[in-house]
């Protein structure tokens, strides 16, 4: 598997380009602000966009969706419980005194659920729903032998997501974490959406939010 990660836009949210490297199809996950930067590593590798996968929609994660999908004609997947986020873009821009501006709302193509698999070429992605951040906070895991999780802002490399903004449940968040992703293998590298990768098995192990799951 192709797989390029690198911060974009202002807050540094991680974006993922996940691609196959025989079919040269590819998944974006949380395209940030930078579309410019997301189409270079798309061109790097050859490889053409087929979904837009969003891990929620906080402004700093969706910002580059509607260039991102004009550019490409891919898909822009999400769940259907941060609809009301997506939707004011302009108040999440506030909530932020402006310092990012409201970015174009792009059409939601698919709506995604637990269970689902989003699939480029030979790449399967599985859809785990992990509200507390966002009610309709999401992760993606790609099993195989070296298992890999896009954890959005659910799951941190030494912490965990907010909750206190609207839609936010700690208690939730934390029923999140133990029933779908420390279900999962322990070795499964994590790339959270801001800051340092980690693993599962780091974080039961020393992440102080996750002691007591
Ligand atoms: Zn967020
Ligand atoms: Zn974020």
């Amino acid at each position: 598997m192709i797989l390029e990660t690198f911060p974009v836009g202002l807050l540094q949210c991680n974006c993922s380009v996940l691609g196959d490297p025989a079919t040269k199809e590819a998944i974006v996950v949380d395209p940030g602000g930078d579309v410019e930067k997301v189409l270079a590593a798309l061109a790097r590798h050859g490889l053409r966009c087929r979904a837009i996968l969003n891990t929620h929609t906080h402004i700093d994660h969706v910002g580059a969706n509607d260039a991102l999908r004009q550019a490409t004609g891919a898909e822009v997947m999400l769940h259907a419980a941060d609809l009301p986020l997506y939707d004011n873009l302009r108040i999440q821009s506030e909530w932020m005194g402006g310092m990012l501006p409201p970015p174009p709302r792009s059409p939601v193509d698919q709506e995604l659920d637990h269970g689902d698999v989003v699939r480029a070429g030979g790449l399967a992605a599985e859809v785990l729903h992990t509200p507390g951040h966002t009610p309709g906070s999401l992760c993606f895991h790609v099993p195989g032998a070296e298992p890999l999780l896009l954890s959005g802002d659910t799951l941190f490399a030494g912490s965990i997501g907010r909750t206190d903004l609207w839609g936010g449940d700690y208690e939730q968040e934390l029923a999140s974490i133990r029933n779908r992703l420390l279900a999962l293998e322990p070795h499964t590298r994590v790339i959270p959406g801001h800051g340092p990768q980690t693993t599962l098995e780091r974080e039961r192990r020393s992440n102080p939010f996750l002691v007591g799951l």
